[in-house]
């Protein structure tokens, strides 16, 4: 069958969630020819409509220089134990994303910007084939959407496509299973909810909520509250009850919630596996398909941005480098940015997830009271532990249960 049409491009993105639309708009700001195929029949489609909130470590800068689409800022949030609360003032702000189908979320004005700078987006994409010349590389691809197939020419190709990745094991990326973990969420968004603007609250408790939390947040008249917890946790009982269970043991969290009648239900997750490299000849991992999420708390908005802007950088640093063989160098440099900024975090959180796992109430109230009573210094102790350590080991010293599990999480 004759292809539809057929499309030269300095880069292919695969997936145009959080990740994907980033390397897209990154892309075509740097000059780059962009295709970008996405599997739904709209730009957001994969979620309902929720909002996303993240560390803004890293990211603010790309927020900035691409003029993404934030729902704001906040510099606080609460922090609840069953017995003790936390209010941390954070030097570098959180963010909060509109995600999902709206014209305004983070994925669709970033597709939108990337289209008017350039960028074919096909929507619709059920069936993709990559062919592979005789070293691995891949520089022809079909996509097929509707009756309609489409022959793409890329010269590299950026695959973006969250959890349910299909992309990996046909390129020959090799990985393993990390651990049996699947974070997952459940929560509903709503208008009604009665938070404050700018309002991130997280719930800790060991016994309804075991090796998860519970999260309320607000910002732009926009609510979402969800529980994450870890898949296993379902085979006692669904996730459903463990969010409702809650709500119910807590008239707090029963108030901020309650009368969310416009509420859309979303759950979604994340499998945990390993890759051993995020590149492979002409193809970059980037966002949750290369695994570049929080093992700790399922975060990975944060993650997905920085990964997707560097990695349409280093290709366009590299094809402006004017080399002739620019692909090579480009994939680099993109590895070596994330070994240098975001893998050192994930390991380090995949080495703390036990020890968050293990800890009782009576830990976490423990917990969120030396927080409190380290005062302005909370948010230093949390953000950046390795600078702090002497001030960690004296609190440690004070509970020995908590330097043990400690010890047992570091060795
Ligand atoms: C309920 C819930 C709440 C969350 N809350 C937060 C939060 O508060 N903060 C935070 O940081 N993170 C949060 N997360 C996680 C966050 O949403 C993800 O980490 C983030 O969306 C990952 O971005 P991504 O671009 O890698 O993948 P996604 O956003 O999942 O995008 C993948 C895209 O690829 C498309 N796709 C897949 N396969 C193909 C294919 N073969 N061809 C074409 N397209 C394809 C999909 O349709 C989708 O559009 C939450 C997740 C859930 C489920």
């Amino acid at each position: 069958m004759e292809a539809n049409s057929v499309a030269d491009a300095d880069v292919l993105i695969v997936g145009a969630g959080a990740a994907g639309a980033i390397a897209a708009l990154t892309a075509t700001k740097r000059g780059l020819r962009t295709v970008v195929l996405e599997r739904e029949n709209k730009v957001g489609g994969h979620t309902k409509t929720k909002i996303d909130v993240t560390e803004g470590t890293g990211i603010l800068p790309i927020i900035r220089s691409l003029e993404l689409k934030t729902l704001g800022y906040s510099n606080t949030s609460h922090w609840s134990a069953p017995n003790t609360s936390l209010t941390l003032h954070s030097k570098t702000s959180d963010v909060f994303f509109k995600r999902g189908p709206d014209s305004d979320s983070l994925e669709t004005h970033a597709v939108q910007a990337a289209k008017k700078r350039g960028a074919k987006l096909i929507t619709g994409v059920k069936k993709l084939e990559y062919l592979l010349d005789a070293k691995g590389y891949c520089s022809r691809v079909e996509a097929w959407s509707g009756q309609k197939r489409y022959e793409i020419r890329p010269q590299t190709i950026i695959i973006a496509e969250g959890d349910h990745t299909s992309s990996l094991d046909p390129l020959g990326f090799s990985w393993r299973k990390q651990e049996p973990l699947r974070i997952i969420g459940y929560g509903f968004s709503s208008r009604r909810m009665k938070l404050a603007s700018g309002s991130t609250n997280l719930f800790l408790d060991a016994e309804l909520l075991p090796k998860g939390y519970f999260y309320a947040i607000k910002n732009k008249g926009f609510g979402f509250a969800s529980i994450v917890l870890d898949a296993r946790q379902t085979a006692k009982k669904e996730l459903s009850e463990y969010y409702w269970d809650f709500v119910h043991a807590n008239p707090t969290v029963r108030e901020l919630v309650k009368t969310a009648t416009d509420a859309a239900y979303v759950d979604g997750g994340c499998t945990a596996y390993s890759l051993d490299s995020l590149t492979k000849n002409n193809i970059l991992a980037v966002g949750t398909a290369g695994r570049l999420f929080d093992p700790l708390f399922g975060y990975g908005v944060r993650q997905a941005i920085y990964s997707g802007y560097w990695a349409a950088t280093a290709l366009a640093d590299a094809k402006g480098s004017k080399q002739k063989d620019w692909i090579e160098p480009g994939i680099k440099q993109y590895e070596i940015e994330m070994q240098r900024q975001l893998l050192p975090e994930i390991r380090a959180a995949w080495k703390a997830r036990p020890l968050f796992e293990s800890l009782t109430n009576k830990d976490l109230n423990t917990i969120i009271r030396e927080l409190n009573s380290a005062g302005e210094g909370a948010d230093e102790l949390i953000e950046r532990p390795s600078a702090h350590l002497f001030k960690i080991m004296k609190i440690l010293l004070r509970h020995p249960r908590l330097a043990w599990l400690a010890l047992k999480a570091i060795s």
